[in-house]
């Protein structure tokens, strides 16, 4: 096990929702944090927080081109990605290429400097998936050339680069498969579930669920999925690891909790399902319980409430007194 503590963490995408998390965390665990973000998804807003610690410093850049870093920089953490599928088939060719090139870019920067690697993967690797739950041994079911493929086949050659440097140049790399995770920070209008749920309650529209709603998915809180990365990057471990909640509940069951937690009462409204849209989604986390001892700890209720209400402080004045 990797006993040192992180001195100077690099992180990509760091001003998004879970790179901001994680900036916050280092900072809090004691290291120096450069974020290093070109803002395609985010404002920057999200480490505003941060910018007048002398530990902390931002970088305005696109990883997908070439870029120097400190010497003394002994973690990567690779976040940087188009994520909602809003965004993804926004930005399909970019999406591309912050999983190629930018992965390659990071995992340089790592060899350079002797850093540890991180690539933050994700559950789309298993696709529409015919194994459930999903372990880390399973290949995955993905259309590449779907509207979905661009994310999916990104990430996938993003763990096939990150574990070629592994092996052919004996970079420290470890690679996480992020699950849906949910929190604070995230946009109103990134398109995701929970945060799409949790705006049209709170402004009295009808929650819009792909299709009749029995497609599943299995949500992590936000400081639990930060807590799992995290865990993995302190350790030598490769991976990959699943991180995410194994606890499956419908989309239709997801906006019913809002509606709860919200405590508001407003329709459901079906809308048409997304090409290659995933049934089922799980994972099975025991490789990540056994070797690290990690598991969620906060429940969908609480992570819910606590999410609901951040929405609520940081509403738009219009919708305030909703
Ligand atoms: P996000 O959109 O909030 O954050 C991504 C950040 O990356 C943004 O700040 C964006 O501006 C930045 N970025 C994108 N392309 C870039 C580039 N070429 N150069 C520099 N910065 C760039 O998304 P998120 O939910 O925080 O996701 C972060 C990472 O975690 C992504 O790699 C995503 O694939 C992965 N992930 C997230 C989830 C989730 O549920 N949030 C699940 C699985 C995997």
């Amino acid at each position: 096990m990797r006993a040192r503590p992180t001195r100077h963490a690099l992180v990509t995408g760091g001003a998004g929702f879970l790179g901001s998390h994680l900036c916050e965390q280092l900072l809090a665990d004691g290291a120096r944090v450069t974020c290093m973000d070109d803002l395609c998804t985010s404002d920057g807003s999200n480490v505003d927080h941060l910018r007048d610690d002398p530990r902390f410093s931002f970088v305005h850049h696109d990883v997908s081109e070439p870029f120097t870093t400190a010497d003394d920089v002994d973690l990567v953490l690779h976040f940087a990605s188009p994520a909602s599928p809003a965004d993804y088939l926004r930005l399909p060719v970019e999406t591309l290429r912050v999983g190629s090139v930018g992965t390659w870019h990071a995992l340089e920067a790592a060899r350079r400097t002797g850093a540890r690697m991180v690539l933050a993967s994700t559950s789309e690797t298993y696709g529409d998936p015919q194994v459930h739950p999903q372990p880390e041994s399973y290949w995955g079911h993905v259309n590449p050339v779907g509207p979905r493929g661009v994310y999916d086949e990104a990430k996938r050659f993003g763990e096939a680069i990150t574990t070629a440097y592994r092996t052919a140049h004996g970079v420290d790399t470890a690679i996480v498969r992020i699950f849906n995770t949910y929190g604070p920070r995230m946009r109103r209008e990134d398109g995701r579930a929970i945060p799409t749920f949790i705006a049209q309650a709170l402004s009295g529209q009808p929650m819009t669920v792909a299709g009749d709603g029995s497609q599943t998915r299995s949500v992590c809180y936000v400081d639990d999925t930060v807590r799992g990365v995290l865990a993995v990057a302190g350790s030598d471990l490769p991976g990959p690891f699943n991180v995410g909640f194994p606890e499956e509940r419908s989309v239709l069951d997801i906006a019913r909790a809002v509606a709860a937690a919200a405590g508001v009462d407003v329709p459901v409204e079906s809308i048409g399902r997304p090409v290659d849209d995933p049934t089922v989604r799980c994972p099975d986390i025991t490789a990540i319980r056994t070797a690290l001892g990690w598991e969620p700890q906060v429940s969908f209720a609480d992570g819910l409430a606590r999410t609901v209400a951040w929405f609520r402080q940081t509403a738009p004045a219009s919708l305030a007194t909703v």
